[in-house]
């Protein structure tokens, strides 16, 4: 359930935080003189605007004051909103949308891009042993290794052994989770460290991989068997979530123009210790800060974590309770709770109707107990919290449905928040019927709706030929009347660019894979959607689902100026391209926050003169005001730092002969510079640095 496109993504180092807009064309004074209406900050015209309002109406132009829609419609009409202080753009035709909606996406793990060790897209074991060792020699300092990114492809049916991580990293604990969260790889001493011997049960919705024909375990856990681990390991500070969340933000969210999230899984009260008890402080702290001093620039609502092992039910939703009341602007709100009724096909973790054909007479285990998933969903309910379900089986969306169905006979009238299930790679098609009527949103993620290396490799074998042919519906949904609001499952789906899976949407085969996806090897062609559906999914349908359509999600007067622009008009274009489209603008309540044009440019710089590259995750202070990037780029030989700043062009006005020295790239340091007779001092913090190597 996941793929990898582009491996490089991460080189969008936030080259244009705050760029200004691309002005074609002098701002002026309209056709008809003077203005008739207050001028507006930003004009565009001349564009294809699809609004996904209900009509679906297309026009030309949208303008914008002080961060609000004040006017949609032809460039006749927009000139009454041009004075002498407001912007002008000429899109040149290009196609505007509203700001892309992704509901199901895990933006704090970004926090692991800066501090762990990445597997992502690496082909072989021989290849996650060498990043393993890598990372742990130039990471003597931590006393655990963690890291993501390895594929159930390379490892099947029961998972990597603790001797293939020992073989690199001996000494410390090491526990490396798979790219679809579901498994964790352990080496001996974290099998030592989570307490788990031959003599350990697997914990209900979770298991333990043992050496064949023996008890003994063999280094893979399984969902709950994993969490035995991953409750050992030391939170991230908040410091450290703040610097992934503006990451995630600039380098992942703003070049693939999301400008809200669904964020699924936040733990309540940092009073309770279990991992990840730091992201909300951090999410919050990020939400009081203005965009340009380094604050949120995406919009996110999120749901907050029960879990059947972390005690009686009502004390977790206490402490869901204090935790949403912390959390009240617009930016950032923990309204919903995240429940797993299952795991994934991938671990036999997934709960069927019938049973693998890998494991006879399995049909997985619920994380839940059904009673208690029930109570759970009701308490949740009555408390006032939206309900996210992970369903990935037959029998788990089933379930799901049974405890919405309960939670909503108990909260009558409550309807404002409507409940979700997520995943949905097999259902039961009586099941599509329920949905409508419990008015259930659909959360699918349709970059995995290709037959890839997970269909032929693990899905065909675990479910056999039917049962995979017929896995992620997504017509079904609509035909139904069933909301539908796509996500990526971001880390999980790598990059998560909305274009990929508009495009993979409405062909359920992908051209980037042709290894695998063979053109006319199209997974369950009857559930194929059209462009505008896919659109509307990442759009209107996320507003609604997470309760911003008043807000965002459609271009309509009096909403947010959330708006992209891109490089090919999707509705019309060859199909097989829409991918390969390109967000040239993203727009955040009004402000500009990705300008591609200048980032591509300094990518390319880059590419020509320079083969490795290390990006610091840094945060500064600028005693002469003027306002940086938190982003920079150290050269490998670790002598230049250069500060990509809108106003002062890299690589024209670079930082040199700053103290930057090899080994020495954690800490705080000052730098003083004489440029244009100006004296800057700047006074930083390296947190992080990561290795990349330009193709
Ligand atoms: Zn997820």
């Amino acid at each position: 359930m996941k793929r990898l496109m582009y491996p490089f993504l991460a080189l969008a180092v936030g080259a244009a935080l705050i760029a200004g807009a691309v002005v074609v064309g002098a701002g002026g004074a309209g056709a008809a003189g003077a203005p008739a209406l207050a001028p507006a900050d930003t004009v565009y015209t001349n564009g294809v605007v699809y609004t996904a309002d209900a009509a679906h109406t297309l026009a030309q132009a949208v303008a914008v004051k002080d961060g609000r829609i004040v006017y949609v419609g032809d460039d006749a009409g927009a000139a009454a909103y041009v004075g002498a202080g407001t912007t002008s753009v000429d899109l040149g035709g290009k196609l505007m949308l509203p700001g892309f909606i992704d509901s199901h996406m895990h933006a704090s793990y970004a926090v692991g891009e800066l501090y762990d060790v990445s597997l992502f897209g690496l082909p072989t074991l021989k290849a996650y042993q060498k990043a393993l060792a890598k990372f742990a020699a130039a990471h003597a300092d931590l006393t655990i290794v963690r890291g993501m990114g390895w594929s159930n492809t390379v490892a099947p049916r029961h998972g990597f052994t603790k001797q293939q991580l020992d073989a690199v990293i001996k000494l410390r604990p090491a526990a490396i989770t798979s790219e679809d969260g579901h498994s964790v790889w352990c080496n001996s001493a974290a099998l030592k460290l989570a307490g788990i011997t031959a003599k350990t049960p697997d914990p209900t919705g979770g298991v333990i991989e043992r050496v064949l024909g023996t008890k003994v375990p063999s280094g893979t856990l399984r969902d709950a068997a994993a969490d035995l681990i991953v409750n050992r390991l030391p939170d991230y500070t908040v410091d450290q979530y703040v610097n992934g969340l503006s990451h995630f933000d600039r380098d992942i969210a703003a070049p693939f123009g999301i400008t809200t999230v669904f964020e699924p899984m936040l733990i309540p009260g940092s009073e309770t210790g279990i991992l990840g008890h730091n992201k909300c402080a951090a999410f919050e702290q990020l939400a009081q800060l203005p965009a340009d001093q380094g604050g949120l620039t995406v919009r996110f609502r999120a749901a907050l974590k029960l879990d059947p092992h972390w005690g009686p039910i009502d004390q977790q939703l206490q402490a869901a309770v204090v935790e949403r009341a912390l959390h009240s602007t617009d930016l950032f709100q923990t309204n919903a709770v995240k429940l797993f009724v299952d795991g994934v096909v991938e671990g036999h973790t997934a709960v069927l109707d019938l049973p693998y054909l890998t494991v006879p007479r399995t049909t997985g285990t619920p994380i839940w107990p059904y009673k208690d998933l029930q109570t759970a969903s009701v308490d949740a309910a009555e408390a006032g919290f939206q309900l996210h379900y992970h369903a990935i089986g037959d029998a788990a969306t089933s379930m799901a449905l049974n405890a919405i169905a309960a939670a909503e006979a108990a909260t009558p009238g409550e309807a404002a928040l409507r409940p979700a299930i997520t995943h949905l790679q097999l259902v039961t098609p009586t099941d599509y019927v329920r949905m409508a009527q419990l008015n259930v949103t659909a959360v699918p993620q349709p970059y995995w709706f290709v037959k890839d290396d997970y269909y032929y490799g693990l899905q065909l074998p675990y479910l056999g030929k039917w049962r995979a042919d017929h896995e992620y519906p997504m017509k079904s949904f609509f035909d139904n009347g069933v909301l539908v609001a796509s996500g990526s499952d971001y880390p999980v789906t790598y990059p998560p660019d909305p274009l990929d899976a508009i495009q993979t949407g409405v062909m359920r085969w992908f051209n980037v894979w042709p290894e695998w996806a063979k053109e006319g090897d199209v997974l369950w062609p009857a559930e194929r959607v059209t462009v505008q559906q896919m659109i509307d999914s990442f759009t209107i349908n996320g507003a609604i689902q997470n309760g911003v359509q008043a807000e965002t999600g459609s271009l309509e007067v009096g909403k947010s100026a959330d708006l992209i622009v891109l490089s090919r008009n999707i509705l019309t274009c060859p199909v097989k391209k829409i991918g390969d489209a390109k967000v040239l603008q993203t727009i955040f309540r009004g402000v500009t926050i990705y300008d591609p044009a200048a980032e591509h440019a300094l990518v390319n710089k880059l590419k020509e003169g320079i083969h490795s590259l290390q990006i610091a995750i840094q945060s500064w202070a600028v005693d002469n005001g003027d306002k940086f990037p938190l982003a920079s780029i150290v050269t490998a030989d670790g002598l230049k730092v250069y500060f990509p700043d809108s106003d002062t062009p890299w690589p024209d006005n670079p930082w040199t002969g700053a103290p930057m020295k090899p080994g020495m790239e954690r800490g705080d340091y000052t730098y003083t510079q004489l440029s244009g007779g100006a004296h800057y001092r700047l006074a930083g913090h390296i947190s992080a640095t990561q290795d990349f190597v330009v193709p």
